[in-house]
């Protein structure tokens, strides 16, 4: 299970100055922690409001990405001490700094939805699923390109950064789960009764429930920086999902099913039919893998 290590940085007061982590390289962590810190966990880092230098930041926040690699005990150990004494480092692999960090609340609410008072806590577990919600605001993923598949698989393009900052090659990953959404995609679709905003289906599910999925008009993430607003979001069938995606459908607003408390906003549409209309094509021509 993905895991958040907290890393605060030394204060006046020394309180975090016994921990030797070295950011994005190894990280040192109590006995307390040890069965949760296992070699290929995704992690991701994140700190409180005390800076270095006696500074503070406005609020909490994830600052990183990283994997989990060897874990090995300290040296420092007593062995005739209690176990819960001691303490263990890990290496840290695959690392990528957030550009711009991800604050720990998005519309009021803490990303993560443990109780307040656990946020100090040094290794948390987290869903995949709010891990990948940290790496689409850390624009790390791209929130725009998982598909459900029938065996309730989803791919995901997981794109790394270079130390410059430059997009790298996309790397694929599969992972088993159901896509969960944001609180405002949620209440999008049943706003919308489950309604595929294109061609009006529901898609009903075996245990009788309606399924929908949301997309982002103008991509979140990089290179297009929508943003994650219900102007910016379209309620759709799986199919019309994907032609989205992929720049296989252009929209009208005119030909939209629309409701009267979610208005679509219109430089997003737009953007869809000059932008990701002509990214979509040239993907198709490149790869030849759609058709
Ligand atoms: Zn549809």
């Amino acid at each position: 299970m993905p895991l958040v290590l907290v890393e605060n940085e030394r204060t006046a007061g020394g309180r975090y100055d016994a921990w030797q982590d070295l950011t994005g390289q190894r990280y040192h962590f109590p006995n307390a922690y040890r069965l949760m810190v296992r070699e290929g966990e995704e992690f991701v880092y994140y700190r409180g409001v005390r800076a270095s230098g006696g500074r503070r930041r406005a609020h909490p926040e994830y600052f990183g990405y990283g994997r989990i690699g060897r874990v090995w005990p300290d040296p420092a150990n007593d062995e005739s001490a209690p176990k819960r004494t001691r303490s263990w480092f890990c290496e840290i692999s695959d690392f990528q700094r957030f550009a711009s960090p991800v604050p720990w609340k998005r519309d009021g609410l803490t990303i993560e939805e443990i109780p307040r008072n656990l946020f100090g806590n040094g290794v948390r577990r987290i869903s995949q699923a709010v891990l990948d919600e940290i790496l689409v605001l850390a624009s790390l993923l791209d929130g725009n390109s998982s598909y459900l598949t029938k065996q309730g698989e989803i791919t995901i393009d997981r794109r790394s950064l270079g130390r410059d900052g430059s997009p790298t090659p996309r790397q694929t990953i599969v992972t088993s789960r159901i896509v969960r959404d944001s609180r405002l995609a949620r209440a999008l679709k049943e706003l919308h009764g489950n309604r595929c905003q294109i061609c009006g289906d529901t898609l009903l599910l075996p245990d009788g429930t309606k399924y929908s999925e949301a997309h982002h008009i103008r991509p979140l993430g990089q290179p297009h920086n929508g943003p994650d607003v219900a102007a910016n979001l379209l309620v759709v069938c799986p199919n019309h999902h994907a032609l989205c995606d992929l720049g296989g459908i252009t929209l009208d607003l005119s030909m939209l099913c629309h409701h009267p408390g979610h208005v679509i906003s219109d430089d997003s549409v737009t953007y869809h039919n000059s932008v990701v209309l002509m990214a979509g094509s040239a993907c198709c021509s490149n790869t030849g893998s759609h058709s």
